[in-house]
């Protein structure tokens, strides 16, 4: 059995609830370290008809396709999500917005064509706004679709996020299920910059089947070729999200998410070794059965440090950090490598 197949099974299991289409998923504000500077985001997920990829078995992890809607939003449907979201803003005077769909912000069988651009030409006209981040998967990204995003934002900085997880192919292909290569990418990459489109990336961190050491160095090795293409990269600390393969694996002892340490060395050797990239983590989930972590006492703890240092960019944030179960964290890191296939879990 493949393994798309696999999580297609899986995905046939689950139920997607009705819900009403002209209320985006999720919205929420924050902050993010933009250009060198703390900004307030507006964060939206729209609701669409899902990413297309996950609809036909898509990545191990993912358990966003479940928040897709139950029959297609008009472009109607979706500008009204969006306005209900900027509501949200109404206590900012700038603020940055990144917009997500659980899919791809420009596959149009998700966001309609006319809603794109009404949605962009809003925040082209919102002086408040001074960025936008658009999450896609990278066959979307084309000279088209820039040159139609730039015609709607003319004086507002255009970002496009892009979740390549992991440079190494064979990793995004026999672990995650991606369903493109990194040469995908790059070409996606080219497009965007040509155009004068930032790039954001994210990377994920230890997807299943490979060790807790396997999987801190391919996201190591990930930075260092990301970084020719993206100024702005964003490590995913992997959890079980339901309906997911990767739950299936956790129920079954075949999972463990990652120690919040390996997010900590990743950070620091990064940083040390690419100074002028904006390097984050937003360790989600850290400290649950579910989540990220490492013990009881310290996950909080060291979870709040990650936050501190994504914010500021500043090594020092993440100095000083102790806790017993760093040893067992060095050992797991050694001993996860020799019982390949069945992971230590406590
Ligand atoms: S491409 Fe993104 S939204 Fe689609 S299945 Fe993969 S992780 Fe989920
Ligand atoms: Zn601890």
């Amino acid at each position: 059995m493949s393994l798309n197949t696999k999580v297609l099974e899986i995905r046939q299991r689950q139920r997607i609830k009705p819900t009403p289409l002209d209320m985006p998923s999720a919205v929420w504000t924050g902050k993010d370290h933009v250009d060198g500077n703390v900004e307030n985001t507006l964060t939206m997920i729209f609701r669409t008809s899902g990413c297309w990829w996950g609809k036909v078995g898509g990545c191990t992890m993912c358990g966003y396709v479940y928040d897709s809607a139950h029959t297609s939003p008009s472009a109607e449907d979706i500008v009204s999500q969006f306005r209900k979201a900027m509501g949200k803003a109404s206590k900012f005077d700038r603020f940055m917005v990144k917009i997500f769909t659980s899919g791809s912000f420009l596959d149009e069988k998700e966001v309609p064509v006319d809603a794109l651009s009404k949605i962009l030409s809003l925040l082209e006209e919102d002086d408040r706004v001074f960025k936008v981040v658009v999450e896609s998967r990278p066959e979307f990204l084309t000279e088209e679709s820039m040159e139609f995003c730039l015609a709607s934002l003319k004086s507002t900085l255009l970002e496009v996020a892009i979740g390549l997880e992991t440079s190494s192919d064979l990793i995004r292909k026999r672990s995650i299920n991606k369903g493109f290569t990194f040469r995908d990418f790059v070409r996606a990459a080219e497009v965007a910059k040509s155009n004068g489109v930032a790039v954001k990336t994210y990377l994920m961190l230890k997807p299943p089947f490979i060790s807790e050491k396997q999987a801190l160095e391919d996201i190591i090795a990930s930075v260092r070729e990301v970084s020719v293409y993206s100024g702005v990269i964003s490590i995913n600390l992997c959890n079980v999200q339901k309906g997911t393969l990767i739950e299936y694996l956790w129920e079954r002892g075949e999972y463990r998410p990652p120690w919040l340490w390996s997010i900590v060395d990743i950070l620091k050797r990064t940083k040390q070794e690419f100074p002028h990239l904006i390097i984050t983590s937003d360790p989600v989930g850290a400290g649950a059965k579910r989540g990220p972590r490492n013990c009881k006492e310290c996950s909080g703890e060291v979870a709040d440090a990650i936050r501190a240092f994504s914010l500021s960019q500043d090594l020092h944030d993440l100095e000083g950090l102790e806790c017993d179960c760093r040893s067992l964290w060095e050992k797991v890191l050694v001993l996860d490598d020799l019982s390949f296939g069945s992971p230590i879990l406590e």
